[in-house]
């Protein structure tokens, strides 16, 4: 007999994890290693460690330690705003008149409004205890600025935030909430670093990309004593900071006897979705259960489903270490009428591997259908979901659908990454009617393949 499933289940404060889960550990094939763009060679601790805080760099190198202690500042302020619900959509399976049971993990419950601040706040923690002065970082859609801001302040870290530029300009409020915690904020590329006055001279009124605006905040950190870049997705050491979702979700289930089917998350960088899905990974990788993995990815910027798998430069001005990934090419610029934080040309090099040993699953939606999507578990869960996040929805009311036509009482879970309040111009084009779907062509996309760096 299953147990009644609350609403809402809310975990106890004692049973958020202690410690995150490393699933490189249960990878049989590990993701291949960072490479110096220089050397070809991995890159070793030193190296990382003129970029990255040092204990994030050893965390980045880490393929075996299974289990790493969150350290107890960490755990007190994930405390203001976890454990997070895991929400039973029951009103959502009744509007679709589904047989299916749905489920979803809700990060958006913090002012950052998803789930970056789990990363932020470790991130934080690492560089203060460090000693250093502040940390660099991009930001496109705005939630990982805002997040780090908020890490920043708690700390008393200064963080100098470039915001790729048709975010900076669409999004007025998101760049306020970075300055009221404190933040300085610059519209990427600018004219600040060496490689955004080169990239502003090549592509003249460029909107901007997330690769560009990564290029410029390493430059910041490394040109500036007591600086380190941070990061917010992409990187192995992000997602495992994320998996405090995954383990908080697996509790919740063996609680009520929850076995999930398939779970669902979006796909920028993958560390939400890494994060979500790394313990049940671990439990299929030990042979313990088995699950579907599905990663949802807009069509307007498909690493997963259209990229290639070889390594590649994590940013536009290739000074970052080279990663094995599914890219599009570093100089992929995705269309600009998709702004969000699915922009991003690669995908981490954990989902790259897994995706590519056929344990992980994926599949790109456009964007009409994302906010069809949006409007409908709106209007039905109440919660006003990112455009980000309504991406995993599109998928699980395509699952749950599926299991209308069928019959089939599939458990469906996904994670819903944040709140979309500030991606209401977005909605205002939806609203009127005048949202499009841009889907690159094959021309283009083999236009920024082909220009990849030639490594093996
Ligand atoms: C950044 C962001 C994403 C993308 O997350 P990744 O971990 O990079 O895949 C998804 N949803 C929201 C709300 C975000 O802010």
């Amino acid at each position: 007999m299953s147990k009644e499933i609350p609403y809402k289940i809310y975990l106890e404060e004692n049973e958020m994890p202690r410690q995150w889960y490393n699933v490189r550990a249960d990878m049989k094939n590990k993701p291949a290693p960072l490479l110096n763009p220089g050397t070809l060679k991995p890159c070793t601790l030193e190296e990382l460690s003129h970029v990255f805080c040092e204990d994030l760099a050893k965390q980045e190198l880490d393929d075996t330690t299974a289990y790493i202690d969150i350290p107890e500042e960490i755990r007190n302020f994930y405390k203001m705003y976890r454990p997070s619900p895991l929400v039973r959509a029951y009103c959502l399976e009744k509007a679709l008149d589904t047989p299916a049971k749905i489920y979803y993990k809700f990060e958006g419950n913090n002012t950052s409004g998803s789930h970056k601040l789990n990363s932020a706040i470790a991130q934080a923690y690492y560089a203060k205890k460090q000693g250093l002065k502040g940390v660099t970082t991009e930001t496109g859609a705005g939630q990982w600025g805002t997040a780090l801001s908020m890490a920043c302040a708690y700390f008393g870290l200064d963080c100098q935030v470039y915001m790729v530029k048709v975010s900076y300009e669409q999004k007025p409020f998101r760049r306020e909430v970075m300055r009221t915690y404190g933040a300085n904020v610059t519209p990427s590329p600018s004219m600040n670093t060496e490689v955004g006055r080169k990239i502003n001279a090549q592509f003249p009124g460029t909107t901007g990309s997330l690769g560009c605006a990564i290029s410029e905040a390493v430059e910041a950190a490394t040109t500036q004593e007591g600086y380190r870049y941070v990061l917010g997705s992409v990187l192995s050491q992000v997602l495992l900071h994320q998996t405090v979702i995954g383990l908080e979700t697996q509790t919740a289930c063996k609680k009520f006897d929850i076995v999930p089917d398939i779970i669902i998350g979006c796909a920028g960088g993958g560390s939400n979705l890494g994060g979500l899905i790394s313990p049940f990974v671990g439990e299929k990788l030990r042979g313990e259960a088995d699950y579907r993995f599905i990663a949802v990815e807009p069509a307007s910027c498909p690493s997963l489903t259209r990229g290639v798998y070889a390594y590649d430069f994590c940013d536009t001005g290739a000074v970052c270490p080279l990663a094995k990934m599914y890219t599009l090419g570093s100089t992929f610029i995705p269309s600009a009428n998709h702004a969000g934080g699915l922009r991003y040309h690669g995908m981490s090099s954990i989902l790259s591997q897994l995706y590519d040993d056929g344990i992980l699953e994926a599949r790109a939606v456009e964007q009409i259908s994302v906010f069809e999507a949006a409007q409908q578990f709106a209007r039905t869960e109440g919660i006003l979901p990112a455009p980000e996040s309504s991406h995993a929805i599109r998928a699980a009311l395509d699952e749950a659908l599926k299991c209308k036509e069928t019959g089939e009482e599939k458990t469906i879970l996904f994670g819903l990454t944040g709140t979309g309040y500030f991606d209401m111009v977005a909605y205002q084009k939806f609203n009127d009617g005048q949202m499009s779907d841009y889907i690159p062509t094959d021309e283009e996309l083999n236009e920024s393949i082909s220009k990849m760096p030639k490594v093996d």
